[in-house]
């Protein structure tokens, strides 16, 4: 047996497999969704009725009813066209059917609102496959465009699938959340009009998801208050995880709910700080050992399994001897003994979690970086990012 690769397009095959709905309206309650998709309009409503005729789609109620006087006596009173285009069978010329009402003389439209949205060409199920699009590519209008032109024989604009994505509805309906009280905070960068703009987010970690965010002009001390106060209210507030950003630190702070540094940042900042120094003073080799030495004690400070081991390596940095690199000075003094508890909370509490890597995975699938650069309004970065949430939500949100 030879198997031998079978091309037909998808609107040959459709006007081919033709079954009893696409010809008696009141079979259109028995339409599968294998029907309703091979037609082009998965999204149809029973109450719809449609058949192809000469190439043409022909649209008209099951049943039609005058919404004025609620007669069933009506009569046809002629037809219109529309071009609407499909998902699988592209661009259609469809033709509407009009009814009169002999009761009271009122021009009835077949209701297509199951399929489109007002007088829009583009029918439901391809803005919905749109939207689906954008977050799989990761924004690219482009590959969007090839995509649907590809699988589903429709060329529609670049402006026009940037128009659909703004259109899209989605906003997170968290008012009913209970939230776990354990919190990632961060702020996504965004570029707006060449200026950069800030999208201040809070991760909640038991339900895997943004559970609130804002977008606004500067990362202050305030702005990061305000959006933290608003968003917790009547919220458990066990603790939150951040960068080391004093802007975060202070506001945090400030609202008086317990902070975990996270492990990653913080390491990452006494590494910079001592190269840093290094380099500039040319530091001998011994004065680097001991530089290395306080960094393991750092080190195991974060690292140590429970906060009795963790504040006794602190306590042998209480009396620093005044020869030991400056740098060291600095750490200890600014930041492992005042700082001690944001080190080391995550000791005392299991479900303190020691990283914010899952808040940046977030952003970084949401928002990769090619993308951040191309929003023009306020309107359009939160309208994507919400968009893009959603489908983090369908895989990773739970509640
Ligand atoms: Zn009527």
């Amino acid at each position: 047996m030879t198997k031998t690769n079978i091309k037909a397009s998808n609107s040959n095959m459709s006007d081919k497999l033709y079954k009893l709905s696409d010809f008696i309206p009141e079979f259109s309650q028995f339409r599968t969704n294998e029907d309703k998709t091979r037609i082009g309009c998965p999204s149809i409503d029973n109450s719809l009725f449609v058949s192809t005729r000469k190439g043409e789609k022909y649209f008209k109620p099951v049943n039609v009813v005058c919404p004025e006087c609620y007669s069933r006596d009506v009569v046809k009173n002629g037809t219109y066209s529309r071009k609407l285009i499909f998902l699988t069978i592209g661009e259609q010329n469809c033709i509407v059917q009009k009814y009169k009402c002999n009761k009271c003389g009122h021009v009835i439209y077949t209701d297509l609102s199951s399929i489109v949205n007002g007088n829009a060409n583009i029918t439901i199920p391809v803005i919905e496959h749109i939207e689906y699009l954008y977050s799989y590519f990761n924004g690219s209008l482009h590959k969007i465009r090839k995509s649907l032109k590809k699988e589903h024989n429709i060329e529609i604009s670049h402006q026009s699938i940037e128009n659909i994505i703004l259109k899209s509805e989605y906003e997170i309906e968290h008012r009913n959340w209970t939230f776990s009280g354990y919190y990632l905070f961060d702020a996504l960068w965004v570029k707006k009009n060449g200026k950069w703009k800030y999208i201040l987010a809070l991760f909640d970690l038991e339900l895997n998801t943004i559970v609130a965010k804002e977008l606004v002009d500067s990362e202050t001390v305030e702005n990061v208050y305000d959006f933290l106060n608003q968003s917790l209210r009547n919220q458990k507030k066990n603790c939150i995880i951040t960068d080391l950003k004093s802007e975060y630190r202070v506001a945090i702070d400030k609202l008086q709910i317990k902070q975990q540094f996270c492990t990653f940042h913080t390491k990452q900042l006494i590494n910079r700080e001592i190269r840093d120094y290094i380099d500039k003073n040319n530091a001998s080799e011994e004065e680097i050992e001991i530089i290395h030495d306080y960094k393991s004690l750092f080190f195991d400070i974060i690292d140590v399994d429970s906060i009795n081991e963790a504040k006794k390596i602190r306590d042998k940095l209480f009396y620093i001897n005044s020869n030991v690199p400056s740098v060291i000075r600095k750490l200890v003094s600014k930041l492992i003994i005042p700082e001690f508890k944001k080190l080391t909370n995550h000791l005392t509490d299991s479900k303190i979690a020691i990283t914010s890597n899952k808040i940046e995975n977030c952003f970084l699938k949401n928002f990769p970086k090619h993308i951040k650069k191309l929003f023009k309004t306020d309107k359009g970065i939160l309208k994507r990012f919400n968009l893009k949430l959603k489908y983090w939500d369908e895989d990773n949100a739970i509640y």
